[in-house]
């Protein structure tokens, strides 16, 4: 869409997340020339960079910032300096689940992508993903049984017998709106990827579940080009390890995907790889690595500026509709991995031509690839 004018609200944050951020508008600005775009970049303080600077996690500059955005690229927030900070002022709480519940961030895209150079990092057997592994995990993040009510604790409880036995509860419950936007954001995402849609429920026990069932069915019902299948979480996450590439899109409620989309990243073995997106409804979106600002080895230039390199592609396919530019971006990667080049997480110490590289000359190599055009939609 050449023409297209976009704003992006660029949170880089703590620890590796200005560094890896920094590759990632690298790649960014060969898309803009190669794709004919304009992304307005507009930087604000999030995290612990912002509780020095601005005495809290989330300024409402930074809010603003990101209102006024099509879009918001986020690094990573944390670090052991503000760890004896109460719970809620500290940088993930305090910026990140503000961030969602603002912008209502009801649907988490978590890809699992195991390039086949990097089959070696996982700790499934390399037989097992011979084609390497893409599946997405589409998790509801707003609702279900972390939100429903009544939730609490009664202590003063007695069992049948009438005799003293605390109990403690929590509700999933679901509204049928609430399934179905999500089913239509892991609906529409399979559009975009191999066209199929495996829905997770336990509606063999759950009530909650049979109606989630239902609502997901009817809504599949309008993507006739999807084929739909549901399974047991209890199946799914046994499947997970069995044979992964059985799987394109698992749709899944708050809890069960938030298990499931944790398991399918560790099928990679990489957290440098792994991008993740959260939207709302419309095509604003936060997208973010899976992993956090790893203090351990901030500032040294080592981090992977993959994930985050990833992450910007999901922006552009998942809020501008650009998913030339997100394959392009995505084979650039595969190629500089063909070509031998590992940061120090993916590398293996034994694959014959590997070269170990920091996080510069990594984001680098990618935009080079990615500016000499031998990619899709180039
Ligand atoms: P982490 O993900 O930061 O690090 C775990 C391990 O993975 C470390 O050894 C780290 O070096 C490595 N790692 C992570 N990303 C990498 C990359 N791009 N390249 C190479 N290696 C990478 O998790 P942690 O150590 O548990 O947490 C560190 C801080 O990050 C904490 O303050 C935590 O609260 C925060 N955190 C933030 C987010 C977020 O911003 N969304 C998410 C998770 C953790």
């Amino acid at each position: 869409m050449p023409g297209m004018n976009k704003g992006i609200a660029l949170l880089a944050g703590d620890g590796i997340g200005p560094e890896v951020m920094e590759q990632a508008l690298r790649v960014l600005a060969v898309v803009e020339k190669r794709y004919g775009i304009t992304l307005e970049k507009r930087s604000a303080p999030v995290g612990g960079a912002a509780i020095d600077s601005h005495g809290r996690a989330l300024p409402e500059e930074t809010v603003e910032t990101c209102r006024r955005s099509d879009a918001v690229l986020f690094g990573s927030v944390g670090g052991p300096k503000w760890e004896s900070l109460p719970p809620e002022e500290q940088p993930e709480r305090g910026a990140l689940l503000p961030l969602r519940k603002i912008f209502g961030l009801f649907a988490n895209l978590r890809p699992a992508i195991v390039f086949p150079q990097l089959v070696h990092a996982s700790p499934l057997r390399p037989d097992l993903l011979e084609q390497g592994l893409d599946v997405l995990v589409v998790r509801e993040l707003t609702g279900g049984i972390y939100f429903g009510t009544p939730k609490g604790r009664d202590d003063a409880a007695l069992n049948a017998a009438g005799e003293p036995d605390p109990r403690a509860y929590d509700t999933l419950v679901y509204h049928r709106s609430e399934i179905e936007r999500i089913a239509r954001v892991a609906f529409e995402a399979a559009l975009l990827r191999n066209r199929r849609v495996t829905s997770i429920d336990k509606a063999n026990v759950l009530a909650s579940m049979v109606f989630w069932r239902q609502v997901v069915t009817s809504v599949g019902a309008e993507y006739p080009g999807v084929e739909l299948t549901h399974m047991y979480v209890d199946n799914a996450a046994m499947q997970l390890v069995r044979n992964p590439a059985q799987f394109d899109v698992i749709l899944a409620g708050n809890m069960f995907g938030d298990i499931l989309s944790d398991e399918a990243s560790m099928l990679t073995g990489s957290l440098g790889m792994l991008p993740s997106a959260s939207l709302a409804e419309g095509s604003f979106g936060l997208y973010e690595p899976s992993g956090g600002s790893a203090p351990d080895i901030a500032g040294q230039g080592v981090a992977n500026p993959i994930a985050q390199i990833l992450s910007a592609a999901m922006m552009l396919k998942y809020s501008f509709g650009l998913t030339q530019a997100y394959e392009g971006i995505f084979s650039a990667v595969g190629a500089v991995l063909d070509e031998g080049y590992r940061t120090r997480d993916i590398a293996d110490g034994v694959t014959a031509g590997e070269a170990v590289i920091g996080t510069e000359e990594m984001g680098r190599r990618i935009a080079e690839h990615l500016a000499r055009g031998e990619h899709p939609g180039n």
